[in-house]
């Protein structure tokens, strides 16, 4: 065998379907070979894993990034959120190209393709379709070829990005064919709309009444006619942000019927809950759909442990206090989202993996397989194997750490995890071979992040 250009050393390597202990061989930025440990040749670079699980670099399947929505355009670019992705051990977030009012689908998957250079890790995107012309099906047949396979719909922000049923439709049975698949987050708004207007009758529609207006029916009645069109144009869903456990039921239901349907769950909603909105700053966790009550937030968590949700994403959105502040005293004008890329993992891994509720290659699973998977970036993200990226997370499950603004990366005065003792965090991150935070240091020579095309999701769209 050749020198490799890297050796990881003596680590726990973690699949989502087995721990191995070995070395990894890495040369031009891709994995080699997996050897039994002290097998593997000198590289010409060596990183020293013993005690460390290896895991392969997460894939954040839902991370808005320079996101304007509104009034409001969230605070990072791709410098830096990708910097706080890999210090966080992600390695490739997925992005979105949401058209501006009159954008065209492929332009706005453009403006933001032509970010991912700018980035220290890799990105891939999502596009976005709000209404069907008779020009949407050969743009989104542009981008399939050029590795955009999956489309996002909203069923609600009226006037915003809002998609009717019959927009959802044909989406759906013109991307399936072609392997690609919708990404759809699901509140019915006209449920939504009419208990706003309730809310703000009662005098308050402030901050602290967030949760109330967006009932847990809304987007159970959203999933449910969104899973009907999608029986009926034989197409796979993925709902992005599932935040009930009687969301996800309808989708594992789907499932159970041999059906093509994916649910996520993101961090907040399985780590924080509505009691947020009565604490000091209730504009900080005004997020769509909201926080819930400690009962739901129970049962999200069962499902995931169960193996009813299928990723776990950031749904990162980097406002700070001073833009949720500005409109706090009515929700609908409030930018929605919360930061999150770079404590997706450490959070989650520690609130599951090293309370001893999850097993390592489930996380694994959740985080970076399956949204690689369904992503079209399988197996060249989200697997250690030869062949593949060499996108590393070294990663040491002892270490402890308090989460706080001040010793992370995002573009934001705050995070909604303050003050939480965390344990499990990663130490060495590498990016195609590079490393890119060693030792915790970012050492990234300087931005190499790359767009990755995706491929059709034959396996998903024909699997079952
Ligand atoms: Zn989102």
């Amino acid at each position: 065998m050749s020198r490799p250009d890297l050796v990881v050393r003596g680590g726990e390597v973690v699949n989502a379907d087995s721990i191995v202990r070995a070395d990894i061989c890495v040369s031009q930025g891709r994995v080699t070979a997996l050897t039994e440990p002290g097998h593997a040749p000198s590289g010409n670079d060596e990183v020293d894993a013993t005690g460390m699980l290896v895991l392969p670099g997460g894939v954040d399947p839902h991370c808005h990034v320079g996101f304007t929505s509104g009034e409001f355009t969230t605070l990072d670019d791709y410098p830096a959120a990708t910097r706080a992705a890999v210090h966080g051990g992600t390695t490739t977030i997925v992005d979105f190209g949401i058209p501006t009012r009159g954008e065209r689908v492929v332009d706005a998957v453009h403006r933001q393709r032509a970010q991912a250079t700018q980035g220290f890790c890799d990105s891939a995107l999502h596009a976005c379709v709000v209404d069907w012309d008779e020009s949407t099906g050969a743009q989104l047949d542009q981008l399939v070829g050029e590795g955009v396979v999956t489309v996002k719909l909203f069923t609600t922000y009226r006037d915003e990005t809002m998609a009717n049923e019959e927009t959802i439709l044909r989406t759906m049975k013109h991307l399936s064919p072609l392997g690609g698949m919708v990404y759809v987050h699901c509140e019915a708004n006209t449920i939504v709309e009419d208990t706003q207007d309730q809310v703000a009758r009662s005098g308050d529609i402030s901050a602290g009444h967030h949760h109330e207006t967006r009932p847990e029916l809304a987007e159970s009645a959203a999933v449910a006619a969104v899973l009907a069109l999608a029986e009926h144009a034989g197409a796979p869903v993925y709902f992005v942000h599932q935040s009930t456990p009687e969301a996800v039921a309808l989708v594992e239901h789907a499932r159970s019927e041999g059906r093509q349907a994916y649910g996520e769950a993101v961090v907040h909603h399985l780590t924080l809950d509505e009691s947020e909105y009565s604490a000091e700053h209730p504009e900080r966790f005004v997020c769509c759909p909201p926080l819930r009550s400690a009962r739901t937030v129970q049962g999200l968590r069962s499902k995931l442990l169960t193996g009813g949700v299928s990723t776990i994403g950031s749904d990162h959105c980097c406002y700070d206090t001073e833009q949720k502040l500005l409109t706090k005293h009515d929700v609908r004008s409030m930018p929605n989202g919360l930061p999150g890329v770079e404590t997706r993992l450490p959070v989650a891994f520690s609130e599951f993996v090293s309370s001893g509720l999850m097993p390592v290659t489930q996380f694994v699973d959740l985080t970076a397989t399956t949204p690689a998977r369904l992503n079209g970036l399988y197996p060249r993200k989200g697997l250690i194997a030869p062949g593949s990226d060499a996108d590393l997370a070294i990663w040491d499950p002892e270490a402890t750490a308090t989460v706080g603004t001040s010793t992370l990366h995002m573009a934001t005065d705050y995070t909604p995890y303050e003050g939480r003792e965390i344990r499990g965090l990663p130490v060495t991150v590498l990016v195609r071979g590079e490393a890119v935070v060693r030792d915790r240091d970012f050492v990234a020579t300087g931005a190499h992040g790359q767009f990755v095309p995706a491929t059709p999701l034959w396996d998903v769209v024909r699997a079952g």
